[in-house]
């Protein structure tokens, strides 16, 4: 290279300006005592069914806000609204995951006094969302008992970088002979150490002992 190439690194400028946008989203909830979760995993995973079940037992205590991440659809963030939810919908047109500046500009009109927990669906994809920092307390990884067996070994990265795990149809477990254990164990390969929950939050089987991890 001689001295009149300029070499800039892309890719660290760019996680850098997310990690300071993460950073000012993060002191925001602070400042107005927002508890705040992250929900990642594939299309199909049960995410917005998982946001439904917890929103179902918290929305007595706590004023929540959704914010649904979509490439196109407002599928999610109306079937959440249906449990009396507010939510703000982030159409990401081509962008695979949700970064900290979107999630700015979805709270840039939101009067956040009103809220005090706010639940973030991201777009489905399991590779790159949880490389991204949101500003968010805890960002919550889901995978199924329809995804196949695995899940965890071809997404590593994802679960390290997660602060939970939630197995999520486990009431399709058994007529699916699917082996949970191996699954668990994936895990365990992965982080010694990570938090997991067997859940179906179709039938709200595991919510309660969710919730209580979460300290909501
Ligand atoms: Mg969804
Ligand atoms: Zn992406």
């Amino acid at each position: 290279m001689t001295d009149k190439t300029v070499s800039i690194d892309i890719k660290k400028d760019l996680f850098g300006a997310n990690e300071e946008a993460a950073a000012i989203t993060a002191d925001i909830f602070k400042k107005h005592g927002i508890r705040s979760v992250d929900i990642m995993g594939s299309v199909g995973t049960g995410k917005t069914e998982l946001i439904e079940g917890l929103c179902e037992i918290l929305s007595k205590k706590y004023r929540i806000l959704m914010l649904a991440g979509d490439l196109a659809t407002t599928i999610d963030a109306d079937r959440v609204a249906s449990h009396g939810v507010d939510t703000v919908q982030i159409n990401t047109r081509t962008a695979c995951h949700l970064d900290a500046r979107m999630i700015q500009l979805a709270l840039k009109d939101v009067d956040l006094s009103k809220y005090q927990l706010v639940f973030i669906e991201n777009v489905g994809n399991l590779i790159c969302p949880a490389g991204y920092s949101l500003g968010v307390e805890k960002k919550i990884v889901v995978v199924s008992i329809t995804e196949g067996p695995y899940m965890i070994r071809k997404h590593p990265l994802t679960i390290k970088r997660s602060d939970m795990v939630v197995i999520n149809k486990i009431d399709l477990a058994e007529v699916l002979s699917f082996d949970v254990d191996a699954l668990v164990s994936d895990i365990r390969e992965v982080d010694e150490r990570l938090p997991v929950f067997k859940v179906s939050a179709k039938t709200g089987i595991g919510l309660t002992e969710l919730v209580d991890a979460l300290g909501l």
